[in-house]
Protein backbone atom coordinates (compact mmCIF):
# COMPACT_ATOMS: atom_id res chain seq x y z
CA UNK A 1 0.00 0.00 0.00
CA UNK A 2 1.43 3.45 -0.47
CA UNK A 3 0.21 6.74 0.98
CA UNK A 4 -1.15 8.27 -2.01
CA UNK A 5 -3.83 5.59 -1.77
CA UNK A 6 -4.99 7.13 1.83
CA UNK A 7 -6.22 9.94 0.34
CA UNK A 8 -4.17 12.35 2.42
CA UNK A 9 -3.21 16.23 0.87
CA UNK A 10 -0.35 16.72 -1.83
CA UNK A 11 1.30 19.19 1.13
CA UNK A 12 1.56 16.11 2.94
CA UNK A 13 2.62 13.58 0.86
CA UNK A 14 5.52 15.60 -0.04
CA UNK A 15 6.67 16.08 3.62
CA UNK A 16 6.29 12.38 4.17
CA UNK A 17 8.46 11.52 1.13
CA UNK A 18 10.84 14.06 2.41
CA UNK A 19 10.69 12.18 5.78
CA UNK A 20 12.01 9.25 3.50
CA UNK A 21 8.92 7.06 4.34
CA UNK A 22 8.05 4.51 1.56
CA UNK A 23 4.90 3.27 2.87
CA UNK A 24 2.26 3.26 6.03
CA UNK A 25 2.75 1.26 8.19
CA UNK A 26 -0.11 -1.08 9.70
CA UNK A 27 -1.10 1.07 12.30
CA UNK A 28 -1.01 3.89 10.21
CA UNK A 29 -3.31 1.81 7.07
CA UNK A 30 -5.68 1.43 9.99
CA UNK A 31 -6.28 4.32 11.90
CA UNK A 32 -5.56 6.77 9.10
CA UNK A 33 -8.84 5.77 6.97
CA UNK A 34 -11.49 6.13 10.10
CA UNK A 35 -9.65 9.33 11.39
CA UNK A 36 -9.83 10.97 7.68
CA UNK A 37 -13.91 9.96 8.02
CA UNK A 38 -14.36 11.66 11.66
CA UNK A 39 -14.85 9.06 13.32
CA UNK A 40 -13.39 8.37 16.50
CA UNK A 41 -10.82 6.06 17.12
CA UNK A 42 -9.40 4.07 19.46
CA UNK A 43 -6.32 2.47 18.70
CA UNK A 44 -4.12 -0.06 20.53
CA UNK A 45 -0.39 0.56 19.36
CA UNK A 46 3.05 1.38 21.42
CA UNK A 47 6.12 3.41 20.24
CA UNK A 48 7.93 2.15 17.54
CA UNK A 49 4.70 1.43 15.70
CA UNK A 50 4.59 4.80 13.88
CA UNK A 51 1.30 5.77 15.78
CA UNK A 52 2.48 9.59 16.16
CA UNK A 53 2.14 9.87 11.82
CA UNK A 54 -1.28 7.84 12.61
CA UNK A 55 -2.96 10.21 14.11
CA UNK A 56 -0.62 13.65 12.94
CA UNK A 57 -1.44 13.05 9.65
CA UNK A 58 -4.94 12.82 8.80
CA UNK A 59 -5.26 15.49 12.13
CA UNK A 60 -3.38 17.93 10.02
CA UNK A 61 -5.71 17.48 6.90
CA UNK A 62 -8.45 17.85 8.69
CA UNK A 63 -7.68 21.08 9.84
CA UNK A 64 -6.13 21.95 6.38
CA UNK A 65 -9.03 21.34 4.98
CA UNK A 66 -11.05 23.41 6.86
CA UNK A 67 -8.72 26.31 7.70
CA UNK A 68 -10.71 29.10 7.12
CA UNK A 69 -12.50 28.25 10.07
CA UNK A 70 -11.09 29.41 13.58
CA UNK A 71 -7.52 29.75 12.07
CA UNK A 72 -5.30 30.10 15.10
CA UNK A 73 -7.69 28.89 17.59
CA UNK A 74 -6.71 25.83 19.10
CA UNK A 75 -8.21 23.52 16.85
CA UNK A 76 -6.49 20.57 17.72
CA UNK A 77 -5.04 19.08 21.10
CA UNK A 78 -2.78 15.79 21.45
CA UNK A 79 -1.87 15.26 25.74
CA UNK A 80 0.63 12.95 26.25
CA UNK A 81 2.06 11.84 29.57
CA UNK A 82 5.49 12.92 29.21
CA UNK A 83 7.67 16.22 28.27
CA UNK A 84 9.82 13.85 26.11
CA UNK A 85 7.06 12.51 24.61
CA UNK A 86 5.58 15.88 24.01
CA UNK A 87 8.65 17.10 22.55
CA UNK A 88 8.88 13.87 20.39
CA UNK A 89 5.33 14.46 19.23
CA UNK A 90 5.64 18.16 18.31
CA UNK A 91 8.51 17.66 16.12
CA UNK A 92 6.72 15.27 14.48
CA UNK A 93 4.14 17.45 13.67
CA UNK A 94 6.18 20.51 12.76
CA UNK A 95 7.47 17.96 10.29
CA UNK A 96 4.33 16.56 8.60
CA UNK A 97 3.20 20.56 8.76
CA UNK A 98 6.14 22.03 6.92
CA UNK A 99 3.82 22.82 3.64
CA UNK A 100 0.54 23.30 5.13
CA UNK A 101 -0.54 26.62 6.55
CA UNK A 102 -0.64 25.55 10.28
CA UNK A 103 0.88 26.86 13.37
CA UNK A 104 1.57 24.57 16.33
CA UNK A 105 3.36 24.69 19.71
CA UNK A 106 4.28 22.60 22.33
CA UNK A 107 4.05 23.27 26.17
CA UNK A 108 4.99 21.13 29.12
CA UNK A 109 5.97 21.92 33.14
CA UNK A 110 9.47 22.40 34.32
CA UNK A 111 10.37 25.07 32.09
CA UNK A 112 9.61 28.57 32.28
CA UNK A 113 5.90 29.25 30.36
CA UNK A 114 6.44 32.61 28.97
CA UNK A 115 8.24 31.47 25.35
CA UNK A 116 5.23 28.81 25.71
CA UNK A 117 2.39 31.73 26.46
CA UNK A 118 4.05 33.80 24.07
CA UNK A 119 3.62 31.45 21.48
CA UNK A 120 0.32 30.55 22.25
CA UNK A 121 -0.82 34.35 22.35
CA UNK A 122 0.22 34.57 18.42
CA UNK A 123 -2.40 31.90 17.96
CA UNK A 124 -1.38 28.00 17.16
CA UNK A 125 -4.15 25.11 15.71
CA UNK A 126 -2.43 22.25 17.01
CA UNK A 127 -1.52 22.13 20.77
CA UNK A 128 0.89 19.48 21.96
CA UNK A 129 0.92 19.01 25.68
CA UNK A 130 1.58 17.76 28.77
CA UNK A 131 -2.26 17.97 31.31
CA UNK A 132 -0.25 19.68 34.42
CA UNK A 133 1.42 22.73 32.17
CA UNK A 134 -2.05 22.51 30.22
CA UNK A 135 -4.24 22.93 33.37
CA UNK A 136 -1.85 25.52 34.57
CA UNK A 137 -2.12 27.95 31.96
CA UNK A 138 -5.72 27.28 31.40
CA UNK A 139 -6.04 28.43 34.69
CA UNK A 140 -4.29 31.64 34.52
CA UNK A 141 -6.33 32.34 31.81
CA UNK A 142 -3.52 32.24 29.18
CA UNK A 143 -5.21 29.85 26.57
CA UNK A 144 -8.76 28.43 25.73
CA UNK A 145 -9.64 25.13 24.83
CA UNK A 146 -13.21 26.35 23.57
CA UNK A 147 -12.92 25.85 20.08
CA UNK A 148 -11.00 22.25 19.96
CA UNK A 149 -12.47 19.97 17.16
CA UNK A 150 -10.02 16.88 17.67
CA UNK A 151 -8.40 15.54 20.48
CA UNK A 152 -5.49 12.75 20.87
CA UNK A 153 -4.93 10.97 24.06
CA UNK A 154 -1.60 9.81 23.39
CA UNK A 155 -0.25 6.93 25.72
CA UNK A 156 -3.28 7.00 27.46
CA UNK A 157 -2.66 4.09 29.66
CA UNK A 158 0.89 5.81 31.07
CA UNK A 159 -1.36 8.91 31.88
CA UNK A 160 -3.21 6.52 33.86
CA UNK A 161 -0.63 4.92 35.33
CA UNK A 162 1.26 8.61 36.44
CA UNK A 163 -2.17 9.71 37.94
CA UNK A 164 -3.54 11.82 35.44
CA UNK A 165 -7.12 10.49 35.16
CA UNK A 166 -8.31 14.16 37.23
CA UNK A 167 -6.20 16.32 34.86
CA UNK A 168 -8.00 14.71 32.13
CA UNK A 169 -11.55 14.55 33.09
CA UNK A 170 -10.85 18.68 33.84
CA UNK A 171 -9.46 19.02 30.69
CA UNK A 172 -12.56 17.34 29.09
CA UNK A 173 -15.38 19.87 30.48
CA UNK A 174 -12.93 22.51 29.08
CA UNK A 175 -13.62 21.46 25.23
CA UNK A 176 -16.66 21.34 23.44
CA UNK A 177 -18.38 18.34 23.66
CA UNK A 178 -19.06 18.18 19.95
CA UNK A 179 -15.60 16.39 18.48
CA UNK A 180 -13.39 14.35 17.17
CA UNK A 181 -11.42 11.79 19.47
CA UNK A 182 -8.40 9.52 19.15
CA UNK A 183 -7.14 7.51 21.99
CA UNK A 184 -3.80 5.93 21.24
CA UNK A 185 -2.76 3.39 23.85
CA UNK A 186 -0.31 -0.02 24.34
CA UNK A 187 -2.10 -1.23 26.87
CA UNK A 188 -6.43 -1.97 27.46
CA UNK A 189 -6.82 -2.61 31.42
CA UNK A 190 -10.38 -2.14 32.69
CA UNK A 191 -9.19 1.78 33.17
CA UNK A 192 -8.80 2.48 29.96
CA UNK A 193 -11.92 0.63 28.64
CA UNK A 194 -13.44 3.09 31.48
CA UNK A 195 -11.55 5.77 30.32
CA UNK A 196 -12.50 5.26 26.71
CA UNK A 197 -16.12 4.88 27.49
CA UNK A 198 -16.47 8.23 28.76
CA UNK A 199 -14.30 10.09 26.13
CA UNK A 200 -14.56 8.25 22.69
CA UNK A 201 -18.21 8.08 20.67
CA UNK A 202 -18.39 4.80 19.07
CA UNK A 203 -15.18 4.56 18.48
CA UNK A 204 -13.89 2.52 15.63
CA UNK A 205 -11.27 -0.19 17.21
CA UNK A 206 -7.79 -0.67 15.40
CA UNK A 207 -4.55 -2.61 16.00
CA UNK A 208 -1.73 -3.22 15.31
CA UNK A 209 0.04 -6.58 16.32
CA UNK A 210 3.61 -4.89 17.95
CA UNK A 211 6.25 -5.22 15.78
CA UNK A 212 8.45 -6.13 18.36
CA UNK A 213 7.69 -9.24 18.17
CA UNK A 214 10.53 -9.99 21.14
CA UNK A 215 11.17 -13.34 19.49
CA UNK A 216 11.71 -13.20 15.80
CA UNK A 217 13.17 -9.85 15.56
CA UNK A 218 15.62 -9.17 18.71
CA UNK A 219 18.46 -11.72 19.53
CA UNK A 220 18.48 -11.44 22.72
CA UNK A 221 20.77 -13.42 25.58
CA UNK A 222 21.86 -13.21 29.18
CA UNK A 223 25.10 -13.21 30.85
CA UNK A 224 25.36 -14.74 34.35
CA UNK A 225 27.55 -12.63 36.64
CA UNK A 226 28.38 -12.07 40.08
CA UNK A 227 26.67 -8.76 40.72
CA UNK A 228 29.86 -6.68 41.83
CA UNK A 229 31.20 -7.58 38.28
CA UNK A 230 28.88 -5.90 36.44
CA UNK A 231 29.71 -2.57 35.50
CA UNK A 232 32.92 -4.45 34.71
CA UNK A 233 31.18 -6.99 32.45
CA UNK A 234 29.14 -3.99 30.83
CA UNK A 235 31.95 -1.51 29.70
CA UNK A 236 34.22 -5.21 28.35
CA UNK A 237 31.13 -5.68 26.15
CA UNK A 238 30.33 -2.54 25.42
CA UNK A 239 34.32 -1.84 24.50
CA UNK A 240 35.18 -4.72 23.16
CA UNK A 241 32.63 -4.63 20.40
CA UNK A 242 32.70 -1.25 20.00
CA UNK A 243 29.11 -0.84 20.33
CA UNK A 244 27.92 2.64 19.80
CA UNK A 245 24.06 3.98 20.65
CA UNK A 246 23.71 1.31 23.56
CA UNK A 247 20.90 1.82 25.47
CA UNK A 248 20.79 0.71 28.72
CA UNK A 249 18.44 0.42 31.55
CA UNK A 250 18.95 0.21 35.03
CA UNK A 251 16.51 -0.27 38.20
CA UNK A 252 17.00 3.37 40.30
CA UNK A 253 18.27 7.17 39.38
CA UNK A 254 21.07 6.85 42.20
CA UNK A 255 21.74 2.97 39.99
CA UNK A 256 21.73 5.01 37.14
CA UNK A 257 24.27 7.72 37.90
CA UNK A 258 26.72 5.58 39.22
CA UNK A 259 27.08 3.17 36.30
CA UNK A 260 26.98 6.38 34.10
CA UNK A 261 30.27 8.01 35.86
CA UNK A 262 31.78 4.48 35.69
CA UNK A 263 31.65 4.41 32.17
CA UNK A 264 33.02 8.14 31.49
CA UNK A 265 35.89 6.79 33.47
CA UNK A 266 36.68 4.23 31.30
CA UNK A 267 36.58 6.35 28.22
CA UNK A 268 32.73 5.85 27.12
CA UNK A 269 30.95 8.64 26.61
CA UNK A 270 27.44 8.34 28.49
CA UNK A 271 24.74 10.32 29.63
CA UNK A 272 22.16 9.50 32.39
CA UNK A 273 18.53 9.86 31.38
CA UNK A 274 16.29 10.04 35.02
CA UNK A 275 13.61 12.20 36.96
CA UNK A 276 16.17 14.08 38.76
CA UNK A 277 17.47 15.84 35.91
CA UNK A 278 16.74 18.71 34.93
CA UNK A 279 14.87 18.69 31.23
CA UNK A 280 17.56 20.58 29.93
CA UNK A 281 20.06 17.91 31.05
CA UNK A 282 17.57 15.26 29.81
CA UNK A 283 17.03 16.72 26.39
CA UNK A 284 20.34 17.48 25.96
CA UNK A 285 21.37 13.90 26.95
CA UNK A 286 18.43 12.58 24.36
CA UNK A 287 19.84 14.89 21.66
CA UNK A 288 23.52 13.66 22.27
CA UNK A 289 22.55 10.21 21.84
CA UNK A 290 20.49 10.54 18.68
CA UNK A 291 23.43 12.14 17.04
CA UNK A 292 25.76 9.87 17.88
CA UNK A 293 28.07 11.71 20.07
CA UNK A 294 26.88 10.06 23.35
CA UNK A 295 27.42 6.12 23.04
CA UNK A 296 25.78 4.85 25.97
CA UNK A 297 22.20 6.28 27.53
CA UNK A 298 22.13 4.95 30.68
CA UNK A 299 18.21 5.05 31.89
CA UNK A 300 15.29 4.27 34.44
CA UNK A 301 12.22 2.44 33.14
CA UNK A 302 9.85 5.66 33.34
CA UNK A 303 12.54 7.91 31.77
CA UNK A 304 12.66 5.52 28.46
CA UNK A 305 9.05 5.41 28.07
CA UNK A 306 7.84 7.07 24.53
CA UNK A 307 11.74 7.76 23.52
CA UNK A 308 11.73 7.62 19.75
CA UNK A 309 15.26 6.49 19.39
CA UNK A 310 14.38 4.69 15.75
CA UNK A 311 16.63 1.63 14.96
CA UNK A 312 18.69 0.92 18.24
CA UNK A 313 21.33 -1.64 17.75
CA UNK A 314 21.60 -2.51 21.19
CA UNK A 315 19.75 -2.53 24.90
CA UNK A 316 21.12 -3.87 28.01
CA UNK A 317 19.32 -4.22 30.97
CA UNK A 318 22.13 -3.72 33.70
CA UNK A 319 19.41 -4.96 36.21
CA UNK A 320 16.68 -7.12 35.21
CA UNK A 321 12.98 -5.56 35.89
CA UNK A 322 11.07 -6.94 38.44
CA UNK A 323 8.10 -6.55 36.30
CA UNK A 324 8.29 -9.02 33.44
CA UNK A 325 6.21 -6.53 31.36
CA UNK A 326 9.06 -4.08 31.66
CA UNK A 327 11.34 -6.25 30.03
CA UNK A 328 9.39 -6.64 26.86
CA UNK A 329 9.29 -2.40 26.99
CA UNK A 330 12.80 -2.41 27.59
CA UNK A 331 13.63 -4.64 24.31
CA UNK A 332 11.41 -3.37 22.24
CA UNK A 333 13.12 -0.50 21.89
CA UNK A 334 15.85 -2.91 19.25
CA UNK A 335 15.11 -4.56 16.24
CA UNK A 336 12.63 -1.81 15.43
CA UNK A 337 10.78 -1.20 11.67
CA UNK A 338 12.07 -4.32 10.58
CA UNK A 339 15.95 -3.95 11.75
CA UNK A 340 17.84 -6.43 13.47
CA UNK A 341 18.26 -5.83 17.43
CA UNK A 342 20.26 -6.93 20.25
CA UNK A 343 18.81 -6.97 24.34
CA UNK A 344 21.57 -8.21 27.00
CA UNK A 345 20.53 -8.83 30.20
CA UNK A 346 23.31 -8.96 33.11
CA UNK A 347 21.56 -11.09 35.43
CA UNK A 348 23.09 -11.99 39.14
CA UNK A 349 21.63 -14.34 41.60
CA UNK A 350 19.07 -12.59 43.11
CA UNK A 351 17.74 -11.46 40.06
CA UNK A 352 17.03 -15.62 39.17
CA UNK A 353 12.98 -15.54 39.68
CA UNK A 354 12.93 -12.48 37.51
CA UNK A 355 14.85 -14.15 34.85
CA UNK A 356 12.34 -17.05 34.94
CA UNK A 357 9.03 -14.91 35.16
CA UNK A 358 10.37 -13.32 32.12
CA UNK A 359 11.22 -16.30 30.34
CA UNK A 360 7.45 -17.49 31.22
CA UNK A 361 5.92 -14.14 29.48
CA UNK A 362 7.89 -14.26 26.23
CA UNK A 363 7.53 -18.07 25.52
CA UNK A 364 11.39 -18.98 25.30
CA UNK A 365 14.85 -19.80 27.67
CA UNK A 366 16.77 -16.55 27.04
CA UNK A 367 20.04 -18.18 25.77
CA UNK A 368 23.08 -17.57 28.72
CA UNK A 369 26.69 -16.83 28.58
CA UNK A 370 29.17 -16.96 30.76
CA UNK A 371 32.22 -14.79 30.70
CA UNK A 372 35.46 -15.76 31.81
CA UNK A 373 36.75 -14.26 34.54
CA UNK A 374 33.23 -12.69 35.43
CA UNK A 375 31.61 -15.63 36.59
CA UNK A 376 28.52 -15.79 38.84
CA UNK A 377 28.71 -15.97 42.71
CA UNK A 378 27.53 -19.99 43.48
CA UNK A 379 27.48 -18.49 47.00
CA UNK A 380 25.34 -15.49 46.53
CA UNK A 381 21.38 -15.21 47.52
CA UNK A 382 18.90 -15.85 44.93
CA UNK A 383 16.17 -13.98 47.37
CA UNK A 384 15.00 -10.98 44.74
CA UNK A 385 16.04 -7.84 46.13
CA UNK A 386 13.08 -5.59 46.69
CA UNK A 387 12.81 -2.16 45.78
CA UNK A 388 13.62 0.55 48.07
CA UNK A 389 15.94 -2.14 50.08
CA UNK A 390 19.47 -1.99 50.04
CA UNK A 391 21.76 -5.02 49.92
CA UNK A 392 22.77 -5.40 53.91
CA UNK A 393 19.44 -5.88 54.36
CA UNK A 394 18.75 -8.80 52.40
CA UNK A 395 18.39 -12.47 53.86
CA UNK A 396 21.82 -13.98 53.00
CA UNK A 397 22.09 -17.38 51.81
CA UNK A 398 18.94 -18.20 51.32
CA UNK A 399 18.43 -19.93 47.99
CA UNK A 400 15.06 -20.55 48.13
CA UNK A 401 13.48 -17.38 45.89
CA UNK A 402 9.97 -16.69 47.30
CA UNK A 403 7.27 -15.94 44.77
CA UNK A 404 5.15 -14.14 47.37
CA UNK A 405 8.02 -11.33 47.82
CA UNK A 406 7.66 -10.77 44.15
CA UNK A 407 4.26 -10.48 43.70
CA UNK A 408 4.42 -7.87 46.97
CA UNK A 409 7.26 -6.01 45.23
CA UNK A 410 5.21 -5.54 42.15
CA UNK A 411 2.43 -4.19 44.34
CA UNK A 412 4.75 -1.63 45.95
CA UNK A 413 6.28 -0.55 42.66
CA UNK A 414 3.51 -0.17 40.12
CA UNK A 415 1.46 3.59 41.10
CA UNK A 416 -1.91 3.22 41.99
CA UNK A 417 -4.18 3.31 38.71
CA UNK A 418 -6.53 5.41 40.77
CA UNK A 419 -3.88 7.82 42.34
CA UNK A 420 -4.94 11.48 40.91
CA UNK A 421 -2.79 14.37 40.90
CA UNK A 422 -2.76 17.83 40.17
CA UNK A 423 -0.79 20.84 39.21
CA UNK A 424 2.37 20.85 37.75
CA UNK A 425 3.82 17.83 35.53
CA UNK A 426 5.95 15.24 36.62
CA UNK A 427 9.57 14.21 36.88
CA UNK A 428 10.37 10.50 36.52
P1 LIG B 1 6.32 6.20 16.60
O1 LIG B 1 5.71 4.87 16.86
O2 LIG B 1 5.32 7.21 16.17
O3 LIG B 1 7.15 6.66 17.77
O4 LIG B 1 7.33 6.04 15.36
C1 LIG B 1 8.44 5.22 15.42
C2 LIG B 1 9.45 5.55 14.34
O5 LIG B 1 9.00 5.10 13.07
C3 LIG B 1 9.75 7.04 14.19
O6 LIG B 1 11.14 7.19 14.09
C4 LIG B 1 9.09 7.43 12.90
O7 LIG B 1 9.77 8.48 12.27
C5 LIG B 1 9.16 6.14 12.09
N1 LIG B 1 8.05 5.97 11.12
C6 LIG B 1 6.77 6.37 11.27
N2 LIG B 1 6.04 6.04 10.18
C7 LIG B 1 6.87 5.41 9.32
C8 LIG B 1 6.70 4.82 8.02
N3 LIG B 1 5.53 4.80 7.41
N4 LIG B 1 7.79 4.26 7.45
C9 LIG B 1 8.98 4.26 8.09
N5 LIG B 1 9.21 4.79 9.31
C10 LIG B 1 8.17 5.36 9.93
Amino acid sequence: MSFNALGLSEALLKAISKKGYTSPSPIQQKAIPPILEGKDVLASAQTGTGKTAGFTLPLLHILSENSQERRRAIRALILTPTRELAAQVYANVKEYSEFLDLRSTVIFGGVNQKPQVATIRQGVDVLVATPGRLLDLQNQGLLSLKHVEILVLDEADRMLDMGFLRDIERIMKLMPTKRQNLMFSATFSKDIRKLANGILNHPVRVEATPENTTVEAISQKVYRVAKGLKTDLIIKLISDDNWKQVLVFTRTKHGANKLCKKMVSAGITAAAIHGNKSQGARTKALAGFKSGSVRVLVATDIAARGLDIPLLPHVINFELPNISEDYVHRIGRTGRAGASGQAISLVSADETTFLRDIEKLVGMKIPVEIVEGFEPDPNASTVPIKPGQNRSQRPRNNNKSSSSNRKRDNSKKRPSRQTTRTSSDRRH
